[in-house]
């Protein structure tokens, strides 16, 4: 076949499928566009796993009128201007390609009013193509709804996993982002359930409870060190609670959550002898270190970063740890007591 330059539906759905593998990334994805837009509610409305629906609500501060055709075109951010602007990102968006990606594989349906704007506005785009824009009546803030995920790449509906495992991860996801952000109150509705509420009062014990349930989250244990500009906090389960796979093993950096090996690995070894083979700990850890100490900018679903020095994060992580493990254990019994 001679070389081609690609259609850009072609193109658009290739690039769709680096950022949204299945309905939890186009959860996260909308939420992070909440947070960015500095909402205090985020509301997640789930219908079929995903498939059907997902709609994501915010208070945040909404998009001018003018602009909404503009945010689902690829490559279009508010949040970067220029490519030094990467190496100091304070947003958890930045590449511009979360909207135009989903709406080139779904209906998408996007509704936003600006804070002093009197009306809003509202745009329809299915498989790429804007099918509607008109003036729309809602409070201040931004609904985005997306309405058969995957209707035209149907070989991805094909990998997608049980109804239950994708419900599953979405309520993870999201209550993931509830406990790093307890100052905002985060709902989520499964099939028209109730399955997270959390009620943004920064506390984030209490989102704990939430989560895992009043027992489990009285034992976890704080964390909390201050090593120069790298701030370690979270929690972690104590000895004697363990789970059978790193799965609720959750890192945070600079607000942004990372699947990162070395970070997990620093924790697990801050349990040293403490874990039985085969076993891992529960664990929210989040860190906060300066923008410049981090590049966000290695993996389509930024769900990796790259540390300017690795070794100094993870000797911090572990000294966090180990120091919330050897505050709480129970002082070993050496008289019998009555
Ligand atoms: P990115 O987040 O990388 O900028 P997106 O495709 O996710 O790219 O969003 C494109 C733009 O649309 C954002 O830069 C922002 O200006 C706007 N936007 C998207 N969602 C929201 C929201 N919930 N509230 C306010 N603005 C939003
Ligand atoms: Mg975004």
């Amino acid at each position: 076949m001679p070389i081609r330059i690609l259609a850009e539906e072609v193109a658009s759905q290739i690039a769709a499928g680096e950022v949204v593998e299945r309905p939890a990334s186009v959860v996260k994805e909308l939420m992070e566009n909440s947070l960015d837009a500095g909402a205090r509610r985020i509301e997640i409305r789930i219908a079929n796993a995903g498939k059907a629906l997902i709609e994501v609500t915010d208070d945040g501060c909404g998009i001018p009128a003018g602009e909404l055709t503009l945010a689902v075109a690829r490559h279009a951010t508010s949040k970067l201007s220029a490519a030094e602007d990467l190496f100091r990102i304070a947003t958890l968006g930045f590449r511009g390609e979360a909207l135009a990606s989903i709406a080139s594989v779904s209906r998408l349906t996007l509704i936003s009013r600006e804070q002093n704007a009197e009306m809003g506005r509202k745009i329809v785009v299915e498989g790429g193509k804007l099918i509607a824009n008109d003036a729309a009546g809602l409070p201040v803030g931004t609904l985005v709804r997306v309405e058969n995920l995957f209707f035209n790449v149907p070989a991805r509906l094909k990998f997608l996993k049980s109804d239950l495992t994708e419900k599953n991860q979405i309520t993870q996801l999201v209550s993931r982002y509830a406990l790093a952000y307890p100052q905002i109150r985060f709902r989520l509705m499964q099939d028209e359930r109730e399955v997270l509420l959390s009620h943004g009062k920064n506390n984030r014990r209490e989102v704990l409870a939430q989560i895992y349930g009043n027992d489990l989250a009285r034992q976890m244990l704080e964390v909390e060190l201050e090593d120069e500009d790298i701030r370690v906090r979270g929690f972690i389960s104590p000895v004697g609670i363990s789970r059978s796979n790193r799965r609720e093993i959750v890192f945070f950096v600079n607000g942004r959550w990372v699947q990162d090996a070395g970070l997990s690995t620093a924790l697990i070894q801050a349990y040293h002898t403490l874990l039985m083979v085969g076993r891992y700990p529960i664990a929210s850890i989040f860190v906060e270190m300066s923008p410049e100490m981090v590049d966000v900018n290695v993996h389509p679903a930024k769900a990796e970063v790259r540390f300017r020095d690795a070794d100094r994060v993870f000797r911090a992580v572990q000294r966090a740890v180990k120091r919330a493990l050897l505050a709480y254990s129970p002082a070993p019994q050496l008289s019998s007591s009555t």
